[in-house]
This record gives structure tokens, C-alpha cells and sequence, in this order.
């Protein structure tokens, strides 16, 4: 089939098929596709080349049956896949041996009220002249753009500096290399190779947090770096305080700098975004309604916001239709149900202490007036029904409670809503922001 019908085509229809069934008795072979669209679209186009494929091999089978399968994962290459028709792009660029995207720039950032700051902090660091802060922690949830930005120093600072040595590294990489350094005995030339950086990045550290001797060895690292005026950025998807395992030391030099965070994209940044990206993809032909419809619908990040669209195109172009709003909800289907429901408890505390004016550090805190206590029961209450987190996890959430305490808080807010108005009220305009 792939020779017959080509990669492209291929790769967006064919390969998320699985095999379900298969019924000698009836001389049929049932395929699984991920959605209704694409079962329905290959049935349609592809039913009688694919049983004559079969036949070729198994000449018994003389019909084949595409179903909808939302559920059979594991194989379902398609969804998988976050950007299945992204345009030929240019090759990542390389710089003293770190693999920088080549499209990951400050042209190609949209900057709105969600990371002004991280993108402002950014550039200057990038410009090169003196910056009264260093490190750069840039901090947020993920596919904010945290590492487009990162890449986007990266080429800025070299655009200007063009003898200066730039590495960017994910933190697993910074730890894989350490400790096969260490295994290697000579942990010398990797700490020399990132000592003599005159711009260093290390993205997603998070994930050295309790890891020791990965964290002293990137510790002295950064103190050196540091000291000797050399430029730093750092990216976790939470804050300084918020990285468990890190040690205080390390935390307090971490704070010594610019600590920006990189917040969800709001509505209009997100159209922004979407229409940054056609800019660039001239010959696709997507009407405002789409732009706005996609914008509204796809707000858990950026990277999911760029597949949907992606994911757009691609369907248009294999089906060759035009893009209106039944097309892309067609679709988008199964990415619209999902992100229906998908509201984190950070979020959740976040919009709870907003609402009630109160410190986020409170939803953790042991402090139990009502003025604390009352909105932390109702996070609680709305962690519980708004995301799939189990009671133990909920509580660990809340600085460590028991899951008894959040069964008394779930019980205590239906109470409260079933006897207080206002309480009730605030609980649904809540769940109203959560959910929009
Ligand atoms: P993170 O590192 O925060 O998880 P990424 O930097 O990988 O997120 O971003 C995910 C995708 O979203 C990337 O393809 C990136 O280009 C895109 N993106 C994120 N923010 C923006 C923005 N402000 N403007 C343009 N594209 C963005
Ligand atoms: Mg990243």
C-alpha cells in the first residue's frame, strides 16, 4: 500500500490503522482507526485497495471493514504524531555541538501579556550587552514556549557574537553526559567543555531535581559560570520554589536572577499565534472563523494549539477539501473531547487563590482559618471533580494531606453548596473559568 499509494498519503491514513479482527468464516478483516473521520475516510477511499492487498496474501478475505476505535491505543501512530504535515523546514542549526532549531526564533515568537516578560528578559540577554540579572530562570507549563525561547538566544546571542560558545542542553542530556563522564573517570573535559560557555542553557532541569551528584556537579557549574560573567538560562516547568529535590543553595542562586515565567497564552495571543504560523504557510487557505474557532477550542498550550492546526492542513490537503468550521471539527474531533477536560490542580489552585485573593502558598500551608482553610477545601473539592487525580494524589498536592482530609473537604463543599448560595455561586463561576 505504501508503494501504491505513496509515503504522504500512506502515513496519514493508512499507517494509524491496526488490525482488530480478523473473520475467515465471513471473509473479512476488520481494521481499527483511531477516529470516526479517518475510519470513515478510508473506508470510503481505501476499502477495496486494501482488500485486494489482503488478497494478494490471503486469498480467503474479500472484504475490509474500517471501525472507529478511539480507544486502541498504543498504535495509533496518527494522533501520536503532533505535526503530521509540517511544512520542509530548514535544518536545525548546530553550534558547538548543540542542535539549535533552526525555526525557533525571536521573528517567529509571538509575544503577548502571556511572556512579555520571559520574551523581553530574553532578548536583552540575547543582545549581549550588560544584563543586570543572571541567571535567566524561565519557568511554565509545558509547550509555552519555553524552549522555542531558549533556541531563540541562542541564535540571537550568536548572530552578534559570532566567536562566542553557546550550549544548549536539556537537563537529561546534561545528566546523561555527566554521569557517563563520571563513568569514564574524566569528568574534567565535560566540565571544562561547559565552563568556557559563554552563554549556557540548560533546558528543563526539573528533571535533575534529587538527583545529587548531577545537581552539586550543575551546581558548581553555574557558580563558576556565574561569577566569571558568563550568561545563563535555565528552564524548569515550575517555579524556583517550586522544584522539589533542589537543593536551598542552589534555589537561592537560582533567585538571584530574573525569574520569568511563561504563562498559558490568553485568547488573543493565541489567534496571534495561529496566523503567525499561516503567515508562513502561504498557500493554506483558512478562513477567520477557523483561526477564531481554533484559538477559542485549543487552549491548553501552544504545541497542541500548532498540531491542531497542523493536523488541519494535513486532513485538507490528503482529502483534498477546503477548510471551513464543519471540516475542522470534523477533524479535530477526538482533540476536542480530550481537551475538554483537561484542567491541572496547579490551575486549579491558581484561579481558587485569584478568586479569593489569597497566596497560592496557602493551598499548602497548615494554617487553618476559614479565610485560608474554606478555599483550599474548595480547590480541593474542585480538583476532585474537574481532573482524573486520585484522592492520595490530591492530598499530596495540598502540602501533603491526608486523602481523608480531602474526602472531608469534597463532603464538607457539597454541604456547603447544597445550604450557601454564595458559596455555590463561587464554586460554578469557578468551575465556569476552569472549564472555558
Ligand atoms: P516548552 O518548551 O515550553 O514546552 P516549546 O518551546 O517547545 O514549549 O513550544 C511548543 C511549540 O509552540 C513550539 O513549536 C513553539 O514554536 C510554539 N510556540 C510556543 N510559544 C510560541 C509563541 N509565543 N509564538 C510562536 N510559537 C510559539
Ligand atoms: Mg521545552
Amino acid at each position: 500500500m505504501r508503494q501504491s499509494c505513496g509515503q504522504r498519503t500512506f502515513d496519514g491514513w493508512l499507517k494509524p490503522l491496526v488490525l482488530s479482527g480478523c473473520d475467515l468464516a465471513a471473509s473479512e478483516v476488520r481494521l481499527a482507526a483511531p477516529s470516526a473521520f479517518l475510519a470513515n475516510w478510508v473506508q470510503t477511499h481505501f476499502a477495496e485497495q486494501l482488500a485486494a492487498a489482503w488478497r494478494a496474501a490471503l486469498p480467503a478475505i474479500a472484504r475490509v471493514v474500517v471501525e472507529s476505535k478511539p480507544d486502541a491505543t498504543g498504535r495509533m501512530t496518527f494522533t501520536a504524531d503532533p505535526e503530521p504535515a509540517a511544512p520542509a523546514e530548514a535544518p536545525p542549526v548546530e553550534i558547538n555541538g548543540s542542535t539549535l532549531e533552526a525555526r525557533y526564533t525571536f521573528d517567529a515568537f509571538v509575544v503577548g501579556k502571556a511572556n512579555e516578560l520571559a520574551y523581553n528578559a530574553g532578548r536583552t540577554l540575547a543582545e549581549g550587552g550588560r544584563v543586570a540579572f543572571n541567571p535567566l530562570f524561565l519557568h511554565g507549563g509545558v509547550g509555552l514556549g519555553k524552549t522555542h525561547l531558549m533556541h531563540a538566544i541562542g541564535h540571537e546571542y550568536r548572530a552578534r557574537h559570532a566567536s562566542a560558545k553557546v550550549i544548549y542542553m536539556s537537563a537529561e542530556k546534561f545528566m546523561y553526559e555527566f554521569v557517563a563522564a563520571m563513568r569514564a573517570k574524566d569528568t574534567h573535559s565535560f566540565k571544562a567543555r561547559l565552563r568556557t560557555a559563554d552563554l549556557l542553557m540548560i533546558d528543563d532541569v526539573q528533571f535533575i531535581a534529587g538527583k545529587e551528584s548531577t545537581q552539586e556537579e550543575f551546581f558548581h557549574t553555574m557558580n563558576e559560570l556565574i561569577s566569571a560573567g558568563r550568561r545563563l538560562v535555565i528552564s524548569a516547568d515550575r517555579s524556583p520554589q517550586n522544584l522539589e529535590g533542589i537543593e536551598n543553595r542552589i534555589l537561592s542562586r537560582l533567585s538571584w536572577g530574573l525569574v520569568a515565567d511563561v504563562n498559558a497564552a490568553d485568547f488573543e495571543l493565541r489567534y496571534n499565534i495561529i496566523l503567525k504560523k499561516l503567515e508562513s504557510l502561504p498557500s493554506a487557505i483558512v478562513p477567520n472563523e477557523v483561526v477564531m474557532f481554533l484559538a477559542k477550542r485549543i487552549s491548553a498550550s501552544i504545541r497542541e494549539l500548532e498540531g491542531a492546526l497542523h493536523r488541519v492542513l494535513a486532513f485538507a490537503t490528503l482529502s483534498n477539501r477546503a477548510i471551513d468550521l464543519d471540516f475542522t471539527q470534523e477533524a479535530l474531533a477526538d482533540q476536542l473531547r480530550a481537551s475538554q477536560r483537561r484542567v491541572t490542580i496547579d490551575e486549579i489552585q491558581r484561579r481558587v487563590c485569584e478568586h479569593f485573593r489569597i497566596r497560592q502558598s496557602e493551598m499548602g500551608s497548615a494554617r487553618r482559618a476559614r479565610d485560608v482553610a474554606r478555599p483550599r477545601q474548595i480547590a480541593m473539592y474542585l480538583a476532585k471533580q474537574l481532573t482524573q487525580r486520585s484522592l492520595p494524589e490530591i492530598g499530596r498536592r495540598f502540602g501533603g494531606r491526608d486523602h481523608t482530609t480531602v474526602i472531608h473537604a469534597v463532603r464538607k463543599i457539597e454541604e456547603l453548596r447544597a445550604a450557601d448560595a454564595e458559596i455555590d455561586a463561587d464554586v460554578r463561576l469557578l468551575m465556569r473559568q476552569l472549564e472555558s
